[in-house]
């Protein structure tokens, strides 16, 4: 019989209650690591998936491009998970704020990890830092409606871009330089949030150029999304021939690797494209090592240097060096994890050191701790990757029950000691609310839904219908 170790009394039993799982990150991974536990039949379980926002579904939300219309309907599939009997929404409480990882340990008998990576890698070159250069967390943060992205500094930004450069050529960059580039008309069906509609809808943007440092064979993004390019109704995607030209080394990937093979020939297809007068151009640039952004009070330009890639796929500069204009300088070079107050992070990678999905703390598994999605094995994969990790930690975790390796918590539940001590979860029923508001947002401008992206609109929701309930 599975069961929970009762380390003062030495002995393996069950406690006579459900087994508490506290999952840390209500995202696409935080999401599936409460289904795998939810659907499994051998343990009673019951699961708090909390979120430091008041919302759910994480990149889901906050990330995935809001004109992927088809991607970001996954919430609906990811729903049925919030509404399973077992699991209890908990949003609005961050760990290490409202309640320590202690606190939270002490009532929960496991704890799982799925806090994601949200912050930005540097590119650590001069200029990094001039106004003008955001990071692409930045900017996607912005157009999704994340409660904490920078309106003032991103909007500013916008508001002069005429010539924008997007450094990295992975699918983030791909977004960023698609919806800058997108028409109003294309955008409206969007859920973005109104300002940002309006914001775009005025911007200057001509020209998006995107940056890969190294060659065609070596850029991160899919063939689906790089097609995308050419669909825009309002742009125009460019590629110079000598950007495309393959080392012999490059050429044999090609010939190996299919992802490879599908993005060079769609990007072959469109080197005789001309610009069409009016139209925005996107152009993706290779071989184009960024050097230091360049400007004294703002960025005016990227200074790169013309590469050659060896077989190893290391770029080598070849000291040939220009400058691209830029009023707006995306840097798309990947997320990054942070450390949650009491959790060690392993600063090289930005992930938890982990072992199958348990947590080590000083060479060691700590027991009753688990990580999954992008804070366990770093920014990579597309969402349904992180079904599969969360599944092995769940695994690692279900062992670990059945092995008699954790530590039973106390019999509170430390969502009431929260309300007690003056906190304002938000539950499912919440939730609800807050999704039913910004339904109603949208059909007041016969949109499908609309983003509410302050903290404080998205908590009016959730009093205003209580106050209706109560009314
Ligand atoms: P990514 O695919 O790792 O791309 C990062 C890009 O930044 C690469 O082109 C990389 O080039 C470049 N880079 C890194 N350091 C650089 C430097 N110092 N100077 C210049 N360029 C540099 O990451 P991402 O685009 O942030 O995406 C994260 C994950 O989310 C990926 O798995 C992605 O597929 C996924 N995602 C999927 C979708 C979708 O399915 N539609 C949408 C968005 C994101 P090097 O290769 O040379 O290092």
């Amino acid at each position: 019989m599975p069961g929970v170790t009762d380390i003062n009394q030495g002995t393996i039993h069950t406690v006579g209650r459900p087994l508490r799982v506290a999952v840390v990150g209500a995202g696409p991974a935080g999401i599936y690591a409460a289904e795998a536990l939810a659907k499994q039949e051998d343990v009673p379980v019951a699961v708090d998936l909390i979120d430091r926002l008041p919302t759910p579904f994480g990149l889901v939300r906050h990330g995935i491009a809001p004109d992927h219309l088809k991607m970001r309907a996954l919430r609906e599939t990811l729903h049925g998970t919030l509404d399973h009997e077992r699991v209890r929404f908990v949003g609005n409480v961050e760990i290490g704020v409202d309640l320590t990882l202690e606190e939270l340990r002490r009532h929960v008998d496991a704890v799982i990890y799925t806090y994601g990576a949200a912050g930005d890698r540097k590119l650590g070159i001069e200029g990094e830092e001039l106004p003008g250069s955001l990071a692409a967390t930045d900017v996607v943060a912005w157009y999704c409606g994340h409660p904490d992205a920078d309106r003032v500094v991103v909007e500013e930004a916008i508001a002069r871009a005429r010539d924008v450069v997007v450094i990295g050529v992975g699918n983030v960059a791909l977004d960023v330089a698609r919806v800058l580039a997108r028409s109003p008309e294309e955008l409206q069906p969007t859920d973005m949030p109104q300002h940002v509609l309006d914001a775009l809808a005025a911007s200057p943007v001509e020209r998006v150029t995107v940056l890969g440092r190294r060659g065609p064979a070596q850029a991160t993004f899919t063939t689906k999304e790089l097609r995308e390019l050419e669909d825009l109704t309002g742009a125009t995607v460019l590629v110079d021939p000598a950007d495309l030209a393959l080392e012999p080394d490059a050429e044999e990937a090609m010939a190996a690797d299919r992802l490879i093979s599908r993005n060079v020939t769609t990007m072959r297809g469109w080197v005789d494209h001309v610009a069409e007068p009016g139209q925005v151009t996107v152009r993706l640039r290779f071989h184009a090592r960024p050097a230091r952004l360049v400007g004294s009070d703002r960025v005016t330009g990227v200074e790169v240097e013309r590469t050659t890639v060896d077989a190893t796929g290391k770029a080598t500069g070849t000291g040939d060096v220009e400058v691209i204009p830029a009023d707006l300088v995306v840097r798309s070079v990947g997320y990054r994890g942070h450390p949650l107050p009491g959790l060690p992070l392993d600063d090289r990678s930005g992930t938890v050191q982990h072992q199958d999905g348990r947590v080590m703390r000083d060479g060691t598994v700590s027991p009753g701790e688990y990580v999954a999605g992008w804070i366990k094995r770093g920014p990579t994969g597309v969402v349904g990757t992180n079904k599969h990790d969360a599944r092995e930690t769940v695994g690692s975790l279900l062992a670990d029950v059945d092995a008699g390796v954790l530590k039973p918590a106390g019999d509170e539940d430390w969502v009431d000691t929260l309300v007690a001590a003056g906190g304002h979860p938000v539950l499912l029923a919440d939730w609800r609310a807050i999704d039913a508001a910004e339904i109603a947002l949208g059909a007041t401008h016969g949109r499908a839904r609309t983003t509410l992206h302050e903290r404080e609109s998205l908590l009016a929701a959730v009093r205003a219908a209580a106050a209706a309930t109560e009314g």
